[in-house]
């Protein structure tokens, strides 16, 4: 009733000298046969009264109110509501709900587009991002020269589509960068952009996979759709493995990543041989792709991005080293070698850190010193100064390093140590790093099995010198990683005796999907990587009773100086005692592996 407040139905005219009365004034009026005319319009009543008065009132809903009037011999006039009603009088308490709806319609359109999320959930994340001027190009990239080799093919590919497909050759369409996390996919895939000059299409595999059925499904859709329309160009779908693994496998959720696996095969299969849309897709799991990803006419060219080895660490420095001042004394070469597993992101990581640390320390140019430090926090963490530990905790944190470190340097098969500290770094409390001395690419079982070793001298110390009342929760981390590894030689290498050469992919087969292990394997296998545990742990503590001297001076040593070299550990263990023979060279791992002691309850 109200909308209607405010607003006249008197021309510009009238409006001067009309009264307002309120219903029963008027009724009165009516009764005392004082009214000449009136107009009635809807519930609007305007009128004359016999003194030549005009008003104009409002009505209830009365049927007896025409009566009335013409029992006193008043003229009723009566018009239609949208007589004299303007445009806007009529309009303009609408405006709200207009405005109202067509925010409804924008949404539900928005949602249509987008998918049919709802309240547009996650539309951020459906972005697909385009860039049309890449400057990225190889000569950026290093270490991986096979991966960039291939690649160019496909910038030729781009380039000059016509020169391939004159004698009827199909060029391929699915290109797989399979490697681990900061390898450089990323950055290959825009190279191909940047040297062939062509629009950049990206979009991260997660972003497929959304909790409504469809979206995924339909967001594939958009992205080929808008590819297809800037041909040549390239689509790069970044973890990939999120949305294609295999179909069937998984348990729960799994229709919407079906439904968008199946709608990314229909979109590979659907080019025609007019367009030249190549689709790089990444990811450092191919082993869990569904098999139809990998299909001729799909992703059907995988090319490895690997870790770099030194050479290639080399080239990745200086590539790095580039952009900021570097000191005459830093060796490239030394510090590539002294980085095994870093990858590519880590060693970008390490040169802009030792820039920010030569800043810190007032200096123009970045000095060796700086990247030594650097490397150490890339490996270890930040160290935490600030974070000073109780004395009698920090006697523990020594032992149990001192304990993680005679046991790397007795156990043949070992790294060697790169640095022991007590100062606590991230969230650890100490730790212990050592690094494999060159670039190596598999893991030895004398070398899995020091390492399970080193990571039990820590608890195995603490019990030794402070009795296992005083045991601490530090090593749970160790248990953890040892047990890990144990379980991986059992299931993954091989290396167990009693199972053999029988591949167990516990992790992979969920208990709904087909049970591949049955009961007594699975016993065996816990019996199995109980047995490498119990064995380790007989050894590790045989080598610490044995070294318990060198145990007490290496700890000291850690409560003196909190941070020591793999030279002065050496140096420690070395002095009172003819030399032992530790680090074996024909073993190695690819990872830098270090105990790390969480200040955990
Ligand atoms: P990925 O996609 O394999 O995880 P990225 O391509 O995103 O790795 O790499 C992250 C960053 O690390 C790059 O922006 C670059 O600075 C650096 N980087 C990684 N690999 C290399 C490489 N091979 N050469 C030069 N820089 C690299
Ligand atoms: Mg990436
Ligand atoms: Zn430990």
């Amino acid at each position: 009733m109200s909308i209607f407040v405010g607003v006249n139905f008197f021309t510009e005219n009238d409006k001067k000298d009309v009264n307002c009365f309120t219903y029963s004034h008027f009724m009165e009026e009516v009764h005392s046969g004082s009214i000449a005319e009136v107009t009635i319009q809807g519930p609007n009543i305007f009128g004359l009264t016999k003194r030549g008065e005009k008003f104009n009132t409002y009505a209830p809903f009365n049927p007896e109110l025409v009566k009335d009037l013409l029992a006193q011999n008043v003229v009723v006039t009566a018009k239609p509501m949208e007589q004299d009603f303007s445009f806007w009088q009529l309009i303009i308490p609408w405006i709200p709900f207009i405005v109202m709806l067509g925010l409804g319609i924008y949404s539900v359109r928005q949602m249509q587009t987008h998918g049919n999320n709802v309240m547009g959930l996650s539309k951020s994340s459906a972005k697909i991002a385009e860039e049309k001027k890449i400057k990225i190009k190889f000569d950026d990239i290093a270490g991986v020269d096979e991966a960039k080799q291939e690649l160019m093919e496909v910038v030729d590919f781009l380039k000059e589509p016509q020169k391939f497909q004159k004698l009827g050759g199909k060029i391929p369409r699915g290109f797989l960068l399979v490697g681990p996390p900061g390898t450089g996919k990323t950055l290959l895939a825009k190279a191909v952009a940047g040297e062939a000059g062509v629009p950049f299409f990206s979009i991260a595999g997660s972003a497929f996979v959304e909790v409504f059925v469809g979206v995924g499904a339909s967001r594939v859709r958009d992205l080929f759709a808008q590819a297809k329309k800037n041909s040549p160009c390239i689509i790069f779908i970044d973890e990939i493995d999120a949305v294609g693994r295999q179909r069937g496998h998984h348990f729960g959720g799994s229709d919407e990543r079906d439904q968008t696996l199946n709608q990314m095969l229909v979109e590979m299969d659907g080019f025609d041989s007019t367009q030249t849309v190549i689709v790089v897709a990444a990811t450092n799991r191919a082993d869990v792709l569904d098999h139809a990803l990998l299909r001729p006419g799909r992703f059907d060219r995988r090319i490895v991005v690997p870790l770099p080895d030194a050479i290639g660490r080399e080239k990745i420095l200086a590539i790095h080293m580039k952009k900021v001042p570097v000191h005459d004394d830093v060796k490239l070469g030394v510090l590539a070698r002294s980085t095994p597993g870093f990858s590519g992101a880590d060693l970008a990581n390490l040169v802009n850190e030792s820039a920010l640390l030569a800043a810190r320390h007032g200096r123009s140019t970045v000095r060796m010193t700086d990247f030594e430090e650097a490397k150490d926090k890339v490996i270890m963490g930040a160290a935490r100064r600030s974070f000073v530990l109780a004395d009698e905790e920090k006697r523990l944190t020594a032992y149990h390093e001192a304990g993680h470190a005679i046991v790397s340097v007795y156990t043949v098969g070992s790294d060697p140590i790169h640095k022991a500290t007590i100062l606590p770094r991230g969230d650890a409390m100490g730790m212990v790093v050592s690094l494999p001395e060159t670039d190596r690419t598999a893991f030895t079982y004398e070398g899995l099995i020091a390492r399970i070793m080193m990571s039990m001298g820590g608890k195995i110390a603490e019990e030794l010198i402070f009795g296992s009342n005083k045991v601490t929760t530090g090593a749970s981390a160790d248990i953890k990683a040892a047990t890990i590894l144990a379980r991986k030689m059992v299931v993954e290498f091989g290396m167990s005796p009693r199972l053999g050469f029988l591949y167990c992919d516990i992790i992979n087969s969920s208990y709904f999907s087909t049970k591949e292990i049955s009961e007594s394997t699975a016993q065996i296998i816990d019996e199995e990587v109980r047995a490498i545990l119990s064995s380790c742990y007989e050894g590790a503590k045989s080598t610490i009773i044995q070294h318990k001297a060198q145990l007490k001076k290496l700890a000291e040593a850690l409560l003196e100086k909190e941070t020591l070299s793999g030279e002065e550990v050496k140096y420690i263990c070395d002095s009172d005692e003819t030399k032992s023979s530790d680090t074996d060279d024909s073993v190695d791992s690819i990872n830098i592996s270090q105990t790390t002691d969480m200040n955990q309850i």
